[in-house]
């Protein structure tokens, strides 16, 4: 068989290489059953469901390390639908009107959620699936199939239709390499617990899945989203070796998440934070040892809808957040949308240059009302936490000073012990003015978070969405670092941190430039983290210095790329 690859969703990072085992569909069909008497069905779905409580109080009384106090929550859940008595009464019904146990729990399952898959509220909808998972797992027992599952004989590549909460617990985690689903998205439960497992997964593959043979190898990549099928000698090696190095990268992950901050070689410390847009992310975070999140884009709070989110909504769900990421700095931006991100719940003008338009804080400015109600429920959120507010797109002095007063003012109407334990406003240093301004905005703010992304297209007049042009917005081009140089030069004059959190930050090549020029804080994807932090300690801050003056003397990025690779290899080990 020729070798093929089937596309998916990332769902969690990581290479495994090996043969297909299909996720086992145990139960029987409940049309198979005959039913002896209404009495024998009613005592079976009894046994049935007794038991299902067991299993799930087992799980939850079992101190199971991999499960969080929301996994427990849901567990939990589980049980209460079991012993749900609308539920019961309803198949009850149907055992009295002469259906097996079988038949009556499924179709009573089956209404169940029906009646919440047509519920407007997203919540209740997402709860369906914890209904189907708590259905199977009845009708398992009902089958008299063991408790728990059959496992693969040989580490295996786990594939299946769709994957519950309670089937990814319950897979041994050493021998499973990864799994590869038909449905399923990166933020659906079974895909937040791959990632906490580190077991890599692709998920959302689709039909093209149901078509792969059992024992069949593969080669799962879950940052790539892919999955090879019969993969030819060369690429199977080459893919056993990105595996090797996933897992050296992971064991470096480990260290670092034990070893915290990481310092250079001459003991300076540069913190490594994470950018996050979702709670799995603020998850995947804490899992890689990120020293805090340094980019909170929240834009994934209001996108998709036609009403803003409330206050109470959005401090739900920003705490969450800040709950996962387990103690550190947290900073949330506030909502960059406009321009070219749609938001359809304000009016919104045509704009010929949307990039140059209103967008950021001078929206936020516009619709002052919707910016005071997301800080407020910041503030509230991060009660007891340490917390960072930034501001997207500032380019004058006045968007600062107005932005500072709107936090004041909220965090003054809240009750002492109602406050974050620490809070710091800053700027997103994005636009050109705002960099060349540094010196002048440093006394009004706690610290600079550089986003080279924009200040990169705004410095070379080079739109990043524009595939003609993009490659020219350039975050190491000489004229972006010199403007990094400035903003950290003057952060550090007034005693504020300097972090970078643009896409830069994430790039080897980037860090002994940036520390070099005094940013002391990195905020990358998730899964860059240990790979950054291990960069750090490779570099001395004077050697970085050095070099970050050689690189902003030069004419290109190509020449500052070169630049770094030749000392690198000098280093010896990069
Ligand atoms: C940036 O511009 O570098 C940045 C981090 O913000 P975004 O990519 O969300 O515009
Ligand atoms: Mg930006």
């Amino acid at each position: 068989m020729a070798e093929q690859t089937l596309r998916g969703l990332p769902a969690s990072p990581g290479v495994a290489v090996g043969p297909v085992w299909p996720f086992p569909v145990d139960v029987r069909s409940p049309a198979a059953r005959p039913v002896e008497s209404v009495d024998e069905e009613r005592r079976r779905l009894r046994a049935a469901s007794d038991a299902a409580v067991a299993d799930l109080e087992e799980l939850l009384a079992s101190g199971d390390e991999r499960l969080t106090d929301d996994d427990l929550a849901i567990f939990e859940a589980h049980r209460m639908i079991v012993e749900d008595p609308e539920l019961a009464q309803r198949v009850e019904r149907e055992i009295a009107g002469g259906e097996s146990a079988e038949a009556a729990w499924t179709s009573g399952i089956e209404a169940y959620v029906e009646i919440l898959e047509s519920l407007d509220n997203e919540t209740l909808r997402a709860r369906a699936a914890d209904v189907r998972d708590v259905g199977r797992r009845v009708l398992r027992h009902l089958s008299g199939a063991p408790a728990r599952l059959d496992q693969p004989g040989e580490p295996s590549i786990v594939v299946a239709e769709d994957l519950t909460p309670s089937d990814t617990i319950d897979l041994d985690p050493d021998r499973v390499l990864g799994f590869a689903t038909q449905r399923g998205g990166p933020t659906s439960h079974a895909s937040i617990l791959a990632r906490r497992m580190g077991v890599p997964a692709v998920v959302g593959l689709g039909k093209q899945l149901g078509g792969v043979a059992a024992g069949a190898q593969v080669i799962l990549d879950g940052a790539e989203g892919t999955l090879v099928v019969a993969p030819d000698v060369a690429t199977a090696e080459a893919a056993r070796s990105r595996r090797e190095h996933w897992l050296r990268a992971r064991g470096a992950a480990a260290e670092m998440a034990r070893a915290g901050t990481p310092r250079t070689r001459d003991e300076v410390a540069v913190e490594v934070a994470a950018n996050v847009g979702s709670l799995a992310d603020a998850e995947q975070a804490a899992a890689s040892g990120a020293d805090g999140i340094g980019l909170l884009r929240t834009e994934f709070l209001y996108m998709g809808r036609d009403t803003a989110p409330d206050e109470d909504e959005l401090t739900g769900v920003l705490r969450r957040i800040i709950d996962a990421a387990g103690g550190g700095l947290v900073v949330v931006r506030t909502l960059d949308v406009g321009g070219d991100k749609p938001h359809p719940f304000l009016p919104m003008t045509e704009e010929a240059n949307p990039f140059l338009g209103v967008r950021g804080i001078r929206l936020s400015r516009a619709h002052p009302t919707m910016l005071e109600t997301q800080v407020a429920a910041v503030l509230r959120a991060a009660a007891g936490a340490r917390l960072g507010i930034m501001f997207p797109m500032v380019a004058t002095v006045d968007e600062v000073v107005w932005a500072r007063g709107v936090v004041d003012e909220a965090a003054s109407r809240l009750a002492p012990e109602h406050r974050p334990s620490e809070l710091q406003v800053g700027i997103m240093v994005e636009v050109p003015s705002a960099a060349l301004l540094a010196d002048r905005l440093a006394p009004e703010m706690d610290f600079f978070s550089i986003g080279t992304n924009d200040l990169a297209q705004y410095t070379l007049a080079a739109d990043r969405t524009n595939p003609a042009v993009a490659a020219m917005a350039d975050g190491l081009h000489p004229a972006v670092l010199r403007l990094i140089g400035m903003v950290a030069a003057a952060g550090n004059r007034h005693g504020i941190w300097v972090g970078v959190c643009g896409e830069l930050a994430a790039d080897v090549a980037a860090v002994p430039l940036l520390i070099g020029l005094g940013v002391r804080e990195l905020s990358v994807n998730p899964i860059s983290v240990p790979e950054i932090k291990l960069e750090v300690t490779r570099w001395d801050s004077e050697e970085a210095a050095s070099l970050a003056e050689q690189a902003l003397a030069l004419g290109s990025g190509d020449e500052v790329r070169e630049l770094v690779a030749g000392h690198r290899g000098e280093s010896g080990d990069g």
